[in-house]
């Protein structure tokens, strides 16, 4: 999810990446090697980090040295701290999240249980957990959480329960596809950039979630195999709904989209019968472009 590229950089943030996360000492040798990003995700950051500042105990801010991780029982203790702190983080984040009108106990569950920060490369996972879109690499961004919980919780309404089949269309760096894991039954996810695809493959292997599977390929085709979709997720903007995504929805099944160019809107669209769809426009969004096609 994105504002338009601007060409911003980021000046200075306010926490290292040692003071929130244990992220610096997990390998990422695998992830293919990634281009700058310029997107105004990266001014967001800088202007919403100090509300992380603020929210945080000071002893967040305490960077370990560089000694005690080199020593392996200091590094295992390390760890355990730093995983409390972002433990605390994410609460306030959803906490947040939930100021700004989110209440399904499920979706903020699931917020609350997914780690934001394994999907951020070390220089920006400190920010994880502020209310921001953010540059994962190919021009694309990690969506902000407001709008991950607030799309997974319009897809949810109606359900008790778990939902049964789900079908997101653009993996990016994997996130919201872990947290829809945690409130679906089975979980599929397409990317169109193989590099992300990948990325996204090596995010999650450590988080070990057995009902989420991923796909390279062109998510505007859907995934036939596959379907029906009880919830379909869209995490990129086009200008209408796929023809494919709409017949691969289920009867009773809900499609969540953001819709438009520069102006965008969230659209519903429900399938009401086997020949009839219905829509309701719901918020302004902010997404990057759904294309046709693969990056391989
Ligand atoms: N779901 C992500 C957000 C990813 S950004 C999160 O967890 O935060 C949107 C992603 O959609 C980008 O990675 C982009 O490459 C992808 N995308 C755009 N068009 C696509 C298409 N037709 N099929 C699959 N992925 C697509």
């Amino acid at each position: 999810m994105s504002d338009q590229p601007s060409g911003a950089k980021p000046k200075r943030f306010p926490l290292t990446l040692d003071a929130v996360t244990d992220k610096a000492t997990r390998s990422r040798a695998t992830v293919a090697p990634r281009f700058n990003s310029t997107q105004t995700a990266v001014k967001n950051v800088a202007a919403r980090a100090p509300v992380l500042v603020k929210s945080s105990p000071p002893s967040v801010l305490n960077t370990p040295t560089e000694k005690s991780v080199a020593n392996v029982a200091n590094t295992v203790k390390r760890d355990d701290n730093m995983t409390l702190v972002s433990d605390a983080i994410r609460k306030a984040m959803v906490k947040r999240v939930q100021q700004q009108g989110v209440q399904d106990p499920l979706v903020l569950a699931a917020m609350e249980a997914v780690p934001r920060h394994y999907f951020l490369e070390p220089g920006l996972a400190s920010q994880a957990y502020i209310d921001a879109s953010l540059p994962i690499g190919y021009h694309q961004t990690i969506s902000q959480p407001y709008i991950v919980a607030r799309m997974i919780e319009i897809l949810r309404e109606q359900t008790t329960g778990k939902l049964n089949r789900v079908l997101e269309i653009g993996t990016g760096c994997g996130y919201q596809a872990a947290v829809l894991a945690h409130v679906a039954k089975d979980v599929y996810s397409i990317e169109r950039i193989k590099p992300l695809h990948e990325l996204a493959r090596n995010n999650l292997r450590q988080l070990r979630i057995p009902n989420l599977r991923l796909h390279y390929g062109d998510g505007m085709l859907g995934f036939p195999q596959v379907a029906p979709f009880d919830g379909i997720i869209l995490a990129a903007a086009g200008l209408e709904v796929p023809q494919a995504l709409l017949d691969q929805m289920a009867v009773g099944g809900r499609l969540i989209a953001p819709i438009g160019e520069k102006n965008q809107v969230l659209k519903l669209v429900l399938r009401t019968g086997v020949f009839e769809w219905k829509t309701e426009t719901l918020e302004t969004c902010h997404f990057v472009p759904l294309k046709a096609g693969t990056l391989g």
